[in-house]
């Protein structure tokens, strides 16, 4: 299995109260495989995404990605593994306005010393292919759609070559009609790369073409289905 959650439970505090926002959730998925996570807002999506993304750290549990329980991990080696093993995707993009669209995707990968400035490019122009943006290289995120934004967030996610991509609700601030499109890219490379991919969404009408859906509901995985 290739990530495994087990009985994680995580509790925020706002001053006298405590929220549970995860309830022993128990989660495995296998590599390769193309995941909706969905729930309502404040279901406990974004938490347990973070959690798996070694962004947080539940109060009690175990996270096994490739055979590694990332909870036990310190913050150097929790910095390694998201450089090297996870590739995000939010719903804000998350672009830096002043880089254009190539400069944004390369820039994850000026963190990993381990390339080359050849094989920086070389991945950056793959990932590019990969979502349809040659004609936009030079252009920086305010000259581009919301739906080629969410492109360039997913060919920078894609660059480093994770194993793994987080999308938190990479759809919501698009039409749904782009919607499809992205849900669509996202399975054609999730195919292509091999790569594990888990995605949040509170919209039921995108589930029809995703293979595996599991649905949480007050921070606690209420049902799974696949086709
Ligand atoms: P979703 O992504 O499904 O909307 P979240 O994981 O963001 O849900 O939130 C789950 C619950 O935890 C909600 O009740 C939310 O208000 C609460 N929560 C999330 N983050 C924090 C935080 N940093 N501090 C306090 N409460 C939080
Ligand atoms: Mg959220």
């Amino acid at each position: 299995m290739y990530l495994k959650i087990n009985q994680v439970s995580k509790t925020y505090h706002l001053g006298e109260t405590t929220v549970a926002a995860l309830r022993n959730v128990n989660l495995e998925i296998a590599k390769g495989e193309f995941t909706a996570l969905v729930g309502a807002s404040g279901s406990g999506k974004t938490t347990l995404l973070n959690l798996v993304g070694t962004l947080d750290t539940p109060d009690v549990g175990s996270i096994w990605i490739d055979d590694v329980d990332v909870v036990k991990l310190n913050e150097d080696q929790k910095s390694v593994f998201r450089n090297r093993k996870v590739g995000f995707v939010f719903q804000s993009f998350n672009l830096l306005p002043v880089l254009n669209v190539f400069e944004n995707i390369e820039l994850p990968m000026t963190v990993n010393s381990d390339l080359t400035p050849e094989e920086r490019r070389d991945r950056a122009m793959q990932a590019i292919k990969d979502v349809g943006l040659e004609d936009f290289i030079a252009h920086v995120p305010d000259r581009l759609s919301g739906g080629q934004r969410q492109r360039v967030a997913i060919a920078r996610a894609l660059a480093t070559n994770p194993s793994l991509i987080i999308a938190d609700e990479p759809t919501a601030n698009l039409d749904s009609k782009t919607a499809h499109m992205i849900i669509d890219l996202m399975q054609n490379l999730n195919q292509k790369r091999n790569s594990t991919f888990l995605f949040s969404t509170h919209d039921e009408k995108l589930m029809s073409r995703v293979s595996r859906v599991v649905r949480i509901a007050d921070g606690m995985i209420a049902d799974e289905s696949r086709k």
